[in-house]
């Protein structure tokens, strides 16, 4: 492609990598190609495209833009990020072993134990936090290392680098969810891991309208591998859920920075709250994988968590009542700011004891921040808060 290259910035990138004016008609924007199935002029004779499980060209541009994000080779969508996953996972046979971490996702770590369990893949759950941890949890069946940094709701880092250190030598693969961090501000790829995962219906797609997956790879084997799954289990995305999250990642840049300028800025004033007990978020010097924060990834991101008065659900449910531009919604990454009690939402399949083991109390709160004027969310934290 002439327009980008593997050296252009990456706000190039976002807006032109694996894009090219339609052919047909030099449509700027690519067209939401809407169709089942494709015309052969004769027996045999056809422009590339059959049916559209296996080709899409809306779909093929949102990976080959995926793909430039990251700095991979190769990129492949999914109808969600759980179908992303569940791809990947099939990758594996019986018997073998993967190692994640325990604050993974919710459902991740449903599909891993209530699915895949079952279907006789095994695995360990470690405080992926401590690179020992992981390592003590490798064994001679381990195919695949899967972390998720930082984790949600407790922004827990995992360091990447030194986790490729310790599975390159065992040919182990190691996977890392970037949902939160977004190639804006972190590329495992660069790092050694074999796959960056996305949840695009985060903040790729930025703006809440859709739901979607996808795996960024520069390994031959593996993509061919994970292709055939895209076509042979079917999970694919349809054309216009991929044109909105082309429509979004051509914006990722700008939104990022601002994600984070007002993330910052509420972060410093929740930290110094007299109605806040903890905070947590990469960006404060208090964190502690703070230096682990600067040193893997470019910005800290719009997600900040943290626990209003005494921790108890009365106090969270106080503060989260009162929140009037912050939407109380489940999920991240858009334009607009959201807030999330994650013990009654997100993560009520996790065991109590499990989260207070962990410092996650029953009236921790998520912040989703969005992008509005940050003298207005500024206003509306602080009114919430005054509730306590
Ligand atoms: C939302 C999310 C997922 C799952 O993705 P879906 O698109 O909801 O299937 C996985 N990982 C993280 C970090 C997420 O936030």
């Amino acid at each position: 492609m002439a327009n980008v290259t593997s050296k252009s910035g990456i706000s190039t990138k976002a807006i032109h990598a694996g894009q090219h004016p339609d052919p047909t008609t030099g449509a700027v924007m690519t067209p939401i190609y809407q169709t089942s199935t494709y015309a052969q002029e004769s027996l045999g004779n056809h422009k590339g495209f059959e049916y559209a499980r296996t080709h899409n060209a809306t779909r093929a541009a949102l990976e080959g833009n995926l793909a430039g994000l990251e700095g991979a080779k190769y990129g492949l969508s999914f109808g969600s990020g759980l179908a992303a996953t569940n791809a990947l996972i099939q990758t594996l046979s019986t018997g073998d072993h993967v190692v994640c971490g325990q604050n993974t996702y919710g459902g991740t770590y449903r599909l891993f134990d209530k699915v895949w369990k079952r279907h006789g893949l095994d695995f360990t759950f470690v405080d992926a936090t401590s690179v020992d941890a992981i390592a003590a949890a490798c064994k001679p069946n381990t195919k695949m290392i899967f972390v998720e940094t930082p984790t949600n709701p407790l922004m827990q880092l995992t360091d990447i680098a030194a986790v490729v250190k310790v599975a390159k030598p065992k040919g182990i693969r190691v996977v890392v969810d970037n949902t939160f961090m977004t190639p804006y501000f972190q590329r495992p790829l660069e790092l050694g891991a074999d796959v960056a995962f996305h949840s695009v219906t985060k903040y790729l797609n930025g703006h809440s309208d859709m739901i979607g997956g996808a795996l960024l790879t520069s390994d031959d084997a593996l993509h061919e591998q994970l292709r055939f799954l895209q076509n042979a289990a079917g999970a694919v995305p349809g054309p216009m859920d991929c044109f909105l999250c082309l429509r979004g990642t051509k914006t990722l840049a700008v939104r990022m920075q601002r994600h984070d300028e007002n993330a910052r800025e509420l972060a410093a004033i929740l930290e110094k709250h007299k109605a806040v007990t903890r905070v947590f978020y990469p960006g404060l010097a208090s964190h502690p994988q703070h230096e682990l924060a600067k040193r893997q990834a470019s910005g800290f991101g719009g997600m900040i968590s943290f626990i209003p008065g005494d921790g108890s659900l009365e106090a969270g449910r106080k503060v989260f009542n009162r929140f009037q531009l912050f939407t109380r919604a489940e999920s991240l990454g858009g334009v607009e700011s959201l807030v999330c009690h994650p013990a009654s939402m997100t993560h009520a399949s996790v065991p109590r004891e499990h989260r207070l083991s962990m410092g996650f109390e029953d009236g921790l709160l998520r912040l989703s921040v969005g992008i509005e004027d940050v003298a207005d969310l500024r206003a509306d934290l602080e009114q919430a808060l005054g509730g306590l």
